[in-house]
């Protein structure tokens, strides 16, 4: 498999913590899900009572697990975090909710992949903090009922369609994250290039902001290989001239399409004459999980207006067309 590097998924070195930011006051964008956290914050911490549970969703790197850490230490309680497929059993589940601690944030990413069992148990538990558990099989078993501490479980999920609807209604705060404006990711890097003590002139920040698909994991990313060209090529300053040259080598082209976008763009416009066409042939034809090109690839390619998601299919726009440098077909739709 070839390394993505515009790839939503973890890497290590994305979990350097000195780079995330760790209070609401540091972190940047977001505005109204920020200023929405302040107010729930505050009126938790003023009546002494866990705050309610909350559902982050949106594309990977926008920022949901650092905002859970961001409420947890606002809140001035303890932060566990575990992710959906790493719970296997009910009993997982309930082992971390029984060790939990008064008030503690709990932070399941990629919640919508919870085994059915499982969600069952957070139900009664997000509602009325207990916990039913059946002891012992057959006619001797018995269901008790352990009461739990006030917690606030935050959960993360790419889009909120994929929860039940259950799981979903139990979450009081439901906040979408949008993609970031470059304006925003230029302050995302160069406080990145601050912390890194790497010289990062006005021009540059703009440049790798530009091109980071609204994405502050991706902006990170990217200035860590850019630094790196800097570094070998003896540039001591990156300035947009030595951002650029970097980006390009990088395969990361002006809009901030990466080979993969590319690949998902020309498909369609050289096998399907702009579409439309179903997902999951394109699915088949880039030889990505459905999931990756609905969650990862397609979100940044419609807010750019270069895609369409109809009822029949995707469709490439007239920009589509533009950007690839090729002829709009006739009678292609738009
Ligand atoms: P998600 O959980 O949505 O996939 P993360 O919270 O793990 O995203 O964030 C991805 C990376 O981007 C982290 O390294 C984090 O430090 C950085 N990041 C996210 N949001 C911001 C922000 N608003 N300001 C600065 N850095 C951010």
């Amino acid at each position: 498999e070839p390394d993505r590097l515009i790839a939503a998924e973890r890497k290590p070195e994305d979990l350097d913590a000195a780079l995330r930011p760790k209070t609401l006051d540091d972190f940047v964008g977001q505005k109204a899900a920020r200023e929405n956290l302040r107010v729930f914050i505050g009126a938790a911490k003023s009546r002494g009572e866990a705050m309610d549970h909350v559902l982050f969703f949106g594309p990977p790197g926008l920022g949901k697990t650092t905002l859970a850490q961001i409420v947890a230490r606002e809140l001035g309680v303890g932060f566990r975090a575990t992710s959906g497929p790493v719970i296997a059993k009910s009993g997982d589940l309930a082992a971390l909710l029984t060790n939990l601690e008064e008030g503690d944030v709990l932070f399941i990413d990629e919640i919508h992949r919870l085994a059915p069992a499982v969600e069952e148990v957070l139900y009664p538990a997000m509602e009325d903090r207990v916990l039913d558990l059946m002891i012992g099989e057959g006619p001797s078993a018995r269901s008790v009922r352990i009461e739990l501490p006030r917690f606030t479980l935050v959960g993360a999920t790419t889009r909120q369609g994929l929860l039940t609807t259950p799981l979903r209604d139990r979450f009081g705060i439901p906040i979408r994250l949008q993609f970031y404006t470059v304006d925003e990711l230029e302050h995302v890097v160069s406080r990145a290039a601050r912390l890194m003590a790497m010289d990062l002139a006005a021009d540059g920040a703009t440049e790798v902001a530009r091109r980071s698909r609204g994405t502050p994991r991706i902006a990170g990313r990217l200035l860590r290989r850019v630094r790196d060209f800097a570094h070998m090529a003896g540039d001591l300053t990156v300035d947009k001239k030595v951002a650029d040259a970097a980006l390009t080598r990088l395969e990361v082209d002006g809009l901030g399409l990466d080979a993969m976008d590319r690949r998902y763009l020309h498909m369609i416009a050289d096998i399907y004459r702009g579409g439309p066409v179903g997902v999951e042939t394109i699915a088949a034809g880039l030889s990505e999980p459905r999931d990756t090109v609905e969650e990862v690839i397609e979100p940044y390619l419609i807010q750019l207006g270069l895609l369409a998601r109809t009822a029949r299919g995707r469709c490439l726009t007239g920009r589509a067309w533009t950007h690839l440098g090729l002829p709009m077909p006739a009678g292609a739709q738009e």
